[in-house]
């Protein structure tokens, strides 16, 4: 079976932004994956290559997107999913993730324990754990974003990409040094409350967030995979952090551009183009990673801004 789940995704120029702004802006679009977040590309990769391997289970332990995306190719491979989710979880994604028929059990006041129960479980039953984030089979699957948009746009300036645990962004640089875009200049976002990618980066070695403190969920990630920063030594990086308001702000902002609803993880990013348009120039073309996230009900997002 090598028919892909993940589609190919489209990019589409701001029109809006090059009205207003004068600015060469591309979305790419992951927001439209069938699971709402690029998230399925990486989760595809891994569960194919363990399938290969006569593995038919496999247990999460993410009630965000990597969860739901798990759920959702599991489904379609044809293999056992579970996923252990903390208390904190919404009913809305614990019950989109059943929906696909994957067993959902809530354990733990935070996701550290479920972490760990889900570890537990894996070692003993032998089910494939599958990390949010730091996995290659991962980074692997999410670096055929960038394969996609080499083949649809010219080598940007500049790309700019939400950082969580690290997973997206190991992916688009592998991305990059596959296509020959080594020299483009990579934005990473996250909320201040989340900022395990920029602390990390500044001090030069991984930092441990004692909490976080941020409405941009999936960004919440209290230390970020070692690849992640090992990688992004060899590139052109410059980590920002923008606030929760902004993060917010560039989701309702995109709604009214493309009529879709995407995660406050995703409008870390979306914030550059919309409220830092000093960090590009008229002449750049910029490429937003619109990774999207399923974990938004509007009333949710209504009532926090
Ligand atoms: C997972 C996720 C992120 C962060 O990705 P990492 O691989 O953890 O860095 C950002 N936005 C959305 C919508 C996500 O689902």
């Amino acid at each position: 079976m090598d028919h892909k789940l993940y589609i190919e995704t489209p990019i589409y120029s701001s029109h809006k932004l090059k009205r207003e702004q004068q600015k060469n802006i591309f979305y790419k679009l992951d927001c439209y994956q069938p699971t709402g977040s690029f998230k399925i590309r990486g989760m595809e990769e891994l569960c194919r290559f363990h399938f290969e391997k006569g593995k038919k289970n496999f247990i999460a332990s993410s009630g965000g997107n990597a969860g739901y995306s798990l759920a959702y190719v599991g489904k379609h491979i044809g293999v056992k999913v579970k996923v252990v989710v903390p208390k904190t979880t919404s009913a809305f994604m614990i019950n989109k993730i059943a929906n696909l028929g994957a067993e959902v059990e809530v354990y733990g006041n935070v996701w550290d324990e479920a972490h760990r129960y889900a570890q537990k479980i894996s070692e003993e039953t032998g089910a494939v754990y599958v990390s949010p984030f730091d996995d290659p089979l991962l980074w692997k699957g999410h670096s055929t974003i960038i394969d996609e948009c080499a083949k649809q746009i010219q080598q940007p300036d500049k790309i700019v990409v939400s950082v969580g645990g690290g997973g997206l962004l190991c992916g688009i640089f592998e991305g990059m040094k596959k296509n020959g875009w080594k020299s483009t200049q990579v934005i990473t976002t996250e909320t201040t409350g989340a900022a395990s990618f920029y602390k990390s980066w500044q001090a030069k070695e991984i930092i441990e967030l004692e909490e976080i403190s941020s409405i941009a969920t999936s960004l919440g990630a209290k230390k970020i995979a070692e690849k992640s920063l090992e990688l992004a030594s060899h590139f052109n990086v410059k980590p920002i952090t923008v606030s929760d308001k902004e993060a917010i702000d560039a989701s309702f902002n995109f709604l009214d551009e493309y009529n879709v609803i995407v995660e406050p993880a995703c409008g870390a990013a979306l914030s550059v183009p919309y409220f830092y348009p000093e960090l590009i120039t008229e002449n750049e073309t910029v490429l937003v990673i619109v990774c999207g996230g399923a974990n938004t009900e509007i009333k949710t997002l209504l009532s926090k801004k």
